[in-house]
């Protein structure tokens, strides 16, 4: 979220750091996982079904003035919201089940830039 400029701004005015340390203390508080996804991981362009990467071309799908997208793989029309949010819960369960940030594709291939997060989207997962 924070990689686009528009929604930066508003998120860092809004205190985003100050949200995420009262997100992992409530989730100590309450027993659950805290865990963050890696900033590049692609929620929005793959399909929560097949896991194949969405054509983000297609339809200006890569603008966030375009809220669904026909998703060639499962013939399904995908909100852009609730497919990202599926595929964040699942990166999360991976990562939880395999005990590492690592995705099967080989990793972050994009540099990590000094000085910025790690990572941009959280999770808080009840333990089981
Ligand atoms: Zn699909």
């Amino acid at each position: 979220m924070v990689k686009n400029p528009n929604l930066a701004k508003a998120i860092n005015d809004r205190g985003w750091g100050m949200f995420l340390t009262m997100l992992k203390y409530k989730a100590q508080r309450f027993g659950h996982t805290y865990l963050e996804v890696g900033r590049f991981f692609p929620s929005s362009q793959l399909c929560s079904e097949t896991l194949l990467p969405i054509p983000i071309l297609q339809n200006g799908y890569n603008s966030l003035g375009v809220r669904f997208v026909d998703c060639p793989h499962c013939q399904k029309q995908h909100d852009r919201d609730i497919n990202g949010a599926i595929n964040i819960r699942n990166e999360g369960l991976r990562i939880l089940a395999l005990g590492t940030s690592a995705s099967a594709q080989g990793g972050d291939v994009r540099p990590m830039a000094s000085g910025r997060k790690k990572s941009t989207v959280v999770l808080a997962i009840p333990d089981e």
